[in-house]
């Protein structure tokens, strides 16, 4: 019974399901398989589209019955819930009303001949999810590869089951054929076998890096191409010259939403000394103002995290942190006296660069907290992360801003917000943030044959 919705605020154990046999692992793949060459590669962008316009429909109609269930069982607060399956649905329409322009064949200036790059799809892709954003990861990697025309099978996270079947049931009931879409509960080793067979022509995972190395090493020993979408440490930089309540609203929205467990989360405060004590006096009473409380209920605003074990993990790395010379400036510990997995919002001051702390990603409700005195200094401290996903900067200096963002060695950084992720914005980052884009145009080119066709 590896995969069990556990409802991270009451404890209870709502479901449990067997992984797959190996049999019914094959089965699937080669209905998946057959789906790709009998089917799904020959429909066009019209038949497509139309389909998947039926599932972001649908998605819509589900939306409080889909929120209810992320929440029970990754403990998301419900208007997070809500709000992530509308993002979820907007990506499946995106893809359905643009892939046909994204896709076309592009015409080549050469000198002899005719030439031209046309996009074909691979065929069986498998996608490893994580639990975070148990509809809006699976859409990401779902929608732009469906809409190419290769089909899709997913593992996803062992405590989030029910969403992964809820999402395969709305492509089913949206009318994609049997094959299109397949939700797999696999071991570990399964994952491993899905990735040898030749049928899966491409991997891509969301996750962690000990898992992205897993999948990308066993993609490699296959010569199949793989995207990653790992961790993240996010810098938050605020100059002097920022507008200080905006700046202090986006920081606790960025390090508090989904309590605190987002890659693209902000991580690391990095503050001018100019306005250092202003910005963390604003910060520390905004973080204390969380109240934990039952996620399904509208007036909570600190969910409790996805698991027991998660509450452990981010406690003792907080414990780790102090004991080698981290001031504790708000909370540090979890919530007494509650089931639930509620870590209090922390902040952790006077980091040194050999406490384990300063290269590790906090998933959770703690912020670090750096003075810097100049610019300079808080784009060198910004980029000295093994991580290289995204990034902030304020400033009222929007040419400045630009500036400060282009020399930051990450994926997306963001002036005057904490991170976004919307459909029309590429998602992804670099060093051990992974690699590959998901989101906009980009997300639909990962997992294409460019070909090129030439006329003499
Ligand atoms: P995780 O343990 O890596 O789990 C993610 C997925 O990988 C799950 O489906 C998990 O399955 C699977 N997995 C784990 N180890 C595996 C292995 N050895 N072989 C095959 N599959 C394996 O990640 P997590 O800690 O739950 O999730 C949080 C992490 O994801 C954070 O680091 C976060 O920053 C990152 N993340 C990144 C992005 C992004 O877009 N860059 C977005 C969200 C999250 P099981 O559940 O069965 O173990």
């Amino acid at each position: 019974m590896a995969y069990r919705s556990t409802n991270p605020f009451t404890q209870s154990v709502e479901k449990s399901f067997d992984e797959l046999s190996d049999e019914q692992l094959q089965a699937r793949l080669q209905t998946a398989q057959a789906c790709f060459t009998d089917t799904w590669r020959d429909h066009g962008f019209a038949q497509r589209k139309a389909l998947l316009k039926r599932a972001a429909g649908l998605m819509r109609e589900r939306q409080q019955a889909l929120a209810e269930l992320a929440t029970r069982e990754m403990g998301k607060l419900i208007a997070q819930s809500v709000g992530e399956v509308a993002l979820s649905a907007a990506i499946i329409d995106y893809y359905a009303d643009n892939a046909e322009a994204f896709l076309a064949p592009e015409p080549l200036k050469t000198d002899k001949g005719q030439a031209v790059v046309e996009s074909s799809p691979l065929g069986v892709l498998f996608g490893v999810e994580p639990w975070n954003y148990p509809y809006y990861q699976v859409a990401r990697f779902a929608a732009p590869n469906l809409m190419a025309g290769n089909v899709v099978m997913v593992k996803h996270a062992s405590n989030v089951p029910q969403c992964a079947l809820a999402f395969e049931q709305l492509m089913l009931d949206a009318g994609l054929p049997a094959g299109a879409y397949t939700n797999l509960f696999l071991s570990k080793d399964q994952v491993a076998a899905l990735i040898d067979d030749p049928r899966v022509r491409g991997v891509a995972l969301t996750g962690s890096e000990a898992a992205g190395a897993v999948v990308a090493a066993q993609a490699g020993r296959n010569l199949k191409k793989s995207t990653l979408e790992l961790g993240g440490s996010d810098a938050f930089i605020v100059l002097e010259d920022a507008d200080m309540a905006r700046a202090v609203k986006q920081a606790v929205s960025g390090r508090m939403g989904n309590a605190g467990q987002a890659c693209t989360a902000s991580k690391r405060f990095v503050v001018l000394d100019a306005v250092a004590d202003e910005f963390l006096e604003q910060f520390k009473a905004a973080m204390a103002r969380f109240q934990p409380g039952d996620p399904m209920d509208e007036a909570s605003t600190l969910a409790p995290l996805s698991s027991a074990d998660a509450l452990d993990k981010l406690e003792q790395q907080v414990q780790t942190a102090v004991a080698h010379g981290a001031k504790l400036l708000l909370g540090g510990q979890r919530v007494a006296g509650t089931q639930g997995n509620f870590m209090r919002p922390t902040i952790l001051a006077d980091i040194t660069e050999d406490n384990p702390v300063f290269n590790e990603e906090l998933f959770g409700p703690v912020a670090l907290f750096f003075r810097v005195p100049d610019e300079a200094a808080a784009v060198a401290l910004a980029n000295h992360s093994p991580f290289g996903l995204g990034g902030s900067v304020f400033t009222q200096d929007v040419e400045r801003g630009r500036r400060v963002a282009r020399q930051i060695d990450t994926g997306m950084v963001f002036v005057n917000s904490a991170a976004v992720s919307l459909p029309d914005l590429p998602f992804g980052g670099v060093k051990n943030s992974g690699y590959g884009r998901e989101l906009a145009a980009s997300g639909i080119h990962e997992f294409v044959n460019k070909k090129l066709i030439r006329v003499a």
